[in-house]
């Protein structure tokens, strides 16, 4: 009987990127893989599809990778969370703290119908501040946020505590 795929073989781990120290998870080699990615994304479709979202929001870049073909697979809408002076026209914004600095994200203005169901994506969870960040951004624009989903997580970092919705992860480290 063949065994269910791993999806944590398909993970580089990267030392000292991008600074020494760092171990770095990449999933560049997850999606070079036409049957990892299709396993992966049919996990991923099965776990949000139960939220019924109306939209999917991804954070850049490595969120647009997943919200992108799910929400064409789930016949839902696909809108990017994205770093400054990157989306045109009206904007809303939020500033969030960072290890060191601060960093900021923008949604369009018209992007979100009042009370919209939204799932929003990521690649990976660390501390959860880019994830609360988001969640809180998307409830500015009027958004009803339904669920959280990354491909992994670090679990040892509790961001989880940080986030109010459901969040799904494919891969767990400790
Ligand atoms: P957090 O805000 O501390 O949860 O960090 C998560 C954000 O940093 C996500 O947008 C990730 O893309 C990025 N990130 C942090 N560590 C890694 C990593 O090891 N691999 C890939 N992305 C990472």
């Amino acid at each position: 009987e063949p065994q269910p795929l791993n999806l944590k073989d398909y993970i580089s781990e990267v030392p000292d990127f991008p600074k020494p120290g760092i171990l770095f998870y990449d999933i560049s080699t997850l999606i070079r893989s036409a049957e990892a990615w299709q396993v992966a994304t049919g996990r991923l479709a099965r776990i949000i599809s139960a939220w019924q979202p109306d939209l999917l929001a991804g954070i850049e870049s490595r969120g647009f990778l997943t919200a992108a073909p799910l929400a064409q697979r789930l016949g839902c809408g696909f809108t990017m969370l994205r770093k400054p002076g990157k989306l045109p026209g009206k904007t809303i914004s939020l500033k969030y703290g960072l290890e060191y600095g601060e960093d900021e994200l923008h949604i369009q203005a018209d992007a979100i119908k009042p009370g919209q169901r939204i799932v929003v994506l990521d690649d990976l969870l660390a501390t959860g501040g880019t994830l609360a960040a988001s969640i809180d951004l998307l409830r500015k624009a009027g958004a009803e946020v339904v669920g959280a989903s990354v491909l992994i997580e670090l679990a040892g970092l509790k961001g989880r505590d940080k986030l109010d919705v459901p969040l799904n992860a494919l891969i767990t480290y400790e």
